[in-house]
């Protein structure tokens, strides 16, 4: 089963890419991002997931980790591919340790390499048709901070395990996909 992981900085284009190889490989899109804004029409919870959200911050390791663990179970070993998730260094040995438990494991992490000015610029191109009240400029500084400080680190230890593949992130949406399914094809 084909389990892979999708990473890079807000606005490299992990969501849109991420869509393209699921469809593809046939994979489960468990995207973070949509699965938390999914609740924000429930109640209280939803209530707290916005503030953070708008905020540009993170939302609690617990609940995500609940919430993405939950999901991935749901896939009943289809195979999937993660987007926004691990995000931080507890939520990424959250997932190993799960994995493990559950004779899972990731074949690949796919990273999506884009410099913060082009990344910056696709999110407020974005905020003008996404609708999502985090696509602003003062939210998205907010959200690279938390990028280089809390997740970045984190593919240091995929690294370390050699499951990471860079990808350049600048071409068309159809180079970067083209690009990710040869190497996936490999
Ligand atoms: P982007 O990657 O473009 O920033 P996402 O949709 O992945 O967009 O995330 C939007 C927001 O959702 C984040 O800024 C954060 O508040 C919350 N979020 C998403 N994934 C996580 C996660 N794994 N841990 C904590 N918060 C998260």
């Amino acid at each position: 089963m084909t389990n892979l992981l999708i990473f890079g900085p807000p606005g490299a284009g992990k969501g849109t890419q991420a869509g393209l190889i699921a469809e593809k490989y046939h994979l489960a899109h468990l995207s973070s991002g949509d699965i938390l804004r999914a609740e924000l029409s429930h109640g209280e919870l939803g209530a707290k997931i916005k503030a953070f959200q708008d905020a540009g911050e993170l939302v609690p390791d617990s609940l995500v980790i609940a919430m993405m663990e939950k999901a991935i179970l749901d896939t009943r070993n289809g195979g999937f591919i993660l987007d926004g998730f691990p995000r931080t260094i507890e939520q990424s040995k959250a997932l190993d340790g799960f994995l493990e438990v559950n004779g899972m494991k990731l074949n690949a992490i796919l990273n999506l390499e884009l410099s913060e000015a082009e990344a910056t610029e696709r999110v407020l191109t974005r905020g003008k048709t996404s609708g999502r009240s985090d696509d602003n400029a003062e939210t998205a500084k907010a959200r690279f901070t938390v990028y280089h400080n809390q997740t970045a680190p984190i593919l240091e230890h995929y690294k370390a395990q050699g499951k990471v593949i860079n990808i350049d992130g600048r071409p068309s949406i159809e180079e970067v996909s083209q690009t990710i399914f040869n190497e996936l094809d490999k």
